[in-house]
């Protein structure tokens, strides 16, 4: 397939139907095993090219890249940026980033530096719901001091049998606009694309179609994040339904994105879609792997 004009020629390599699992979560952010047992766990499940991507944390890289290399999986270096955007929270994707580039690794520091705080906020505001100790509960689940996130106070919660399972605090308590949910500013899209750029790699917008948008302003955030030099969307990826892959196969087409496919994995007993177990890209879209050698 010709690639649209704004996109950069395919460097050849990787094969189009390659098991590429571009998106999941260690310990280092919110999942519950470490880059090893993710690595193994992959390479187990049929997965080819690999990328760790945990929330705005790269610490994980080096661990991730050395264990699938060990097992002879092709890796890239990955991380998923919390961004606000026009009043929401967005993910964006950077993929084959120098984990070394200074302007990501600053970048990604002022990110996660405002979780401390907001993680007290949260517990406050669970506190005066009659839910008490849940900062010091939620760092039980903690693997990063410097990545404190609502998944650890979910699990907390789970554990306490205030809720019988993760996505009932998120409906009750954490969730957006749920009573102990605290607003907060992410990065912006031009930083987080910025960072993504500066350290070489590709930014790809995370589960587009999870997100609360109006196709009018679908359409400004996807012409806002090409403006700005992104390239792909996730199409296939475990945060999106059976029929949002179809749509967002035919929304990458129209708007001219490479597409990327990863299961959003973060753990055996919390993740839906295990590792490197999604449908394949339809072959009519250019995977963002394309790019690569
Ligand atoms: P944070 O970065 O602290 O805002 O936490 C966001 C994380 O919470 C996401 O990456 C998911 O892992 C998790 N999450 C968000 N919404 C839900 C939900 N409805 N059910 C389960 N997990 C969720
Ligand atoms: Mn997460
Ligand atoms: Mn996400
Ligand atoms: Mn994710």
């Amino acid at each position: 397939m010709d690639l649209p004009r704004h996109l950069p020629g395919a460097l050849t390599g990787i094969p189009q139907d390659i098991n590429a699992d571009l998106h999941c979560h260690s310990r280092v952010s919110d999942g519950t095993l470490e880059p090893e047992e993710l690595a193994r766990r992959a390479h187990d499940a049929g997965v080819q090219l690999w990328a760790l991507t945990d929330h705005d944390e790269i610490g994980g890289q080096s661990r991730a890249r050395a264990a699938a290399e060990a097992l002879g999986m092709r890796y890239v270096t990955g991380v998923e940026i919390s961004v606000t955007w026009a009043g929401q929270t967005l993910h964006i994707v950077g993929l084959n980033v120098d984990p070394q580039a200074q302007a990501l690794v600053e970048g990604l520091e002022s990110v996660r530096a405002g979780r401390g705080r907001r993680a007290h906020d949260m517990s406050d505001a669970l506190a005066k719901l009659g839910i008490h100790g849940a900062y010091e509960g939620a760092l039980k689940y903690v693997g990063n001091p410097e990545l404190i996130s609502r998944t650890h106070f979910a699990r907390y919660l789970v554990e306490i049998s205030v809720c019988s399972e993760i996505g009932e605090v998120f409906d009750k308590y954490l969730g957006e606009g749920k009573p102990a949910f605290v607003g907060h500013r992410w990065a912006t899209l031009t930083e987080a694309v910025g960072w993504i750029l500066a350290a070489g790699g590709v930014a790809v917008i995370a589960h587009p179609g999870r997100y609360k948008l109006t196709p009018l302003e679908r359409h400004a955030l996807f012409e806002e994040f090409k403006q700005l030099g992104g390239l792909a969307i996730e199409v296939t990826t475990g945060s999106h339904t059976v029929a949002q892959y179809r749509e967002y196969a035919e929304l990458a087409k129209e708007c001219g994105f490479l597409a990327s496919r990863g299961s959003d994995f973060h753990g055996p007993e919390e993740s839906r879609v295990e590792l490197g177990s999604l449908p394949p890209l339809p072959d009519s879209l250019q995977p963002v792997w394309s790019l690569w050698r």
